[in-house]
């Protein structure tokens, strides 16, 4: 009768919206097939960045760094840091200590780069810079000192040597005017001239990858490689010289900056990306580039999952299909949030309660259930893209070395790996998988980008310094 007839009805209902929940959840979700397409993908852009020919054009830009030799211990010294485009801005005072009790302490500042400065002119950027390192040392009590500096400037930047950083391209919402295609230790100078208040003497430019591998280094000698997912992502590692075609000579190895982030910038990424990840980045600062961070890093991963929630909503399938406003404001979910919702030890209320606390008040039970997979699948994607990545990169190394078995460590920081409870082993558990033939150990680093600065420093005075004795 009717009352059959209605019951089939919603039944039916029902078992489309699983579906199409299904459906959606599913395009997120990658194979162990696509997995391995995109590390064979990765190891070609690999070669195409290394090789003088096709570099060019590569969108993997694998950037030497004219860092060839690590911490030997017998380094010594005061040094300054600073540490531009991670989640904070910091200047750093690090005193390195070498011989039998070697040591390294650190002390540091955060400072805030206001919105006006990191949109601004580079001057006002850079201004700003230099008025914290003022700041700084006067709160240490070191005013007028000059050390030598070291500069953590976490973007990709072209080097010809190692107290030179011309930057490509802006990235993770930095857009400060004149700077692209500038060295960044000449617009650090000009700065410092301009405020005529002391002087200091720029060693190294530093990305944050190469910090943190030379930081572990300093600990693990079998750390050659060093990996950041944070507000970004990157990861460099020690190739070997004759592969560094963009620089001469032959010996010895030399670590590469590859700017994996830029993966994907020329469509490699296409048959893996969603709808979700277009939106993403076509309402970025820099659309069309960075595709692969953009799948993977702090700074996107949020705003993928606020995407996909507005689909679930605009469905009927969450929120009683109402659209509030607050759901429709970008930037809602920070990765704080991603990794709180995710914790094991929360109870569904709990999430319900995070997500009250956001603004999303209607939310039922179910709907908070329906939120906490949509962040899971999001956040295991971009661990599994991330190690797949990474298999390409170690297995790169044991293959330049000709050994059926490698053992290397990986030096990794960032607040995402950090933070968040299931990144890291999702991230592991990949590599392991896609790359059996390599033993890899994670060794997290401790401020790794601004000490690995000062280390990398360190070498440079000690070899100069040889060389003036
Ligand atoms: C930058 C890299 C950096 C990474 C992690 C990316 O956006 O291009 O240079 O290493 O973020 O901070
Ligand atoms: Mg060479």
């Amino acid at each position: 009768g009717k009352g059959a007839a209605m019951v089939t009805a919603v039944a039916y209902r029902l078992a489309n919206q699983h579906a199409e929940r299904q459906r959606i959840l599913d395009s997120l979700r990658l194979s162990r097939e696509q997995l391995l397409e995109v590390k064979s993908r990765m190891r070609k852009e690999m070669d195409r960045g290394l090789a003088k020919e096709s570099h060019d054009q590569a969108a993997v830009k694998m950037l030497p760094t004219y860092v060839r030799s690590t911490p030997d211990g017998t380094e010594h010294g005061d040094f300054l840091a600073l540490d531009l485009g991670g989640t904070n801005f910091r200047v750093l005072l690090v005193r390195v200590r070498g011989g039998k009790r070697r040591s390294v302490e650190m002390h540091n500042k955060i400072y805030t780069i206001p919105s006006e400065a990191v949109q601004g002119t580079g001057d006002e950027l850079f201004d700003h810079i230099v008025h914290c390192i003022a700041d700084f040392l006067e709160y240490m009590g070191m005013k007028g000192a000059s050390l030598p500096l070291g500069f953590t400037f976490s973007f990709p930047c072209h080097q010809n040597k190692l107290d030179q950083g011309i930057l490509l391209k802006w990235t993770k919402g930095f857009k400060a005017s004149g700077c692209e295609g500038e060295d960044v230790v000449t617009l650090l100078k000009d700065a410092i001239h301009r405020r005529e208040e002391f002087d200091l003497d720029v060693v190294a430019v530093v990305n944050d990858t190469v910090g943190t591998m030379m930081t572990c280094g300093y600990e693990d000698p079998l750390c050659e490689v060093g990996l950041i997912v944070g507000t970004g992502t990157n990861a460099c590692y020690m190739e070997e010289m004759p592969n560094v075609e963009l620089v001469d000579g032959d010996e010895g190895r030399m670590c590469v900056n590859m700017e994996w982030g830029a993966f994907g910038d020329q469509g490699e990424l296409e048959d893996f990306s969603t709808d979700f990840d277009r939106t993403v980045d076509e309402r970025s600062t820099n659309p069309g580039k960075q595709r692969y961070e953009k799948m993977i890093s702090g700074m996107y991963l949020g705003e993928i999952v606020r995407n996909v929630l507005l689909e679930f909503t605009a469905k009927g399938l969450l929120f009683r299909g109402k659209l509030s406003e607050r759901l429709k404001t970008r930037g809602i979910f920070e990765t704080k949030f991603l990794s709180q919702i995710e914790s094991d030890r929360l109870a569904l209320r709990q999430v319900r309660s995070i997500l009250q606390h956001l603004g999303l008040t209607s939310s039922t039970c179910d709907d908070s259930i329906l939120v906490k997979e949509v962040c899971s699948v999001v956040a295991r994607r971009a661990a599994q893209l991330c190690g797949a990545g990474l298999a390409a990169v170690v297995d790169k190394i044991r293959q330049n070395r000709n050994l059926p078995q490698l053992k290397i460590t990986v030096g990794v920081d960032g607040t995402l790996y950090k933070l968040h409870p299931h990144f890291s082993s999702i991230m592991h558990q990949t590599v392991r998988d896609l790359s059996p033939l390599c033993d890899v150990t994670f060794l997290q680093s401790e401020d790794g980008s601004g000490k690995g600065a000062a280390l990398i420093t360190a070498v440079a005075c000690r070899i100069r310094d040889a060389g003036q004795h």
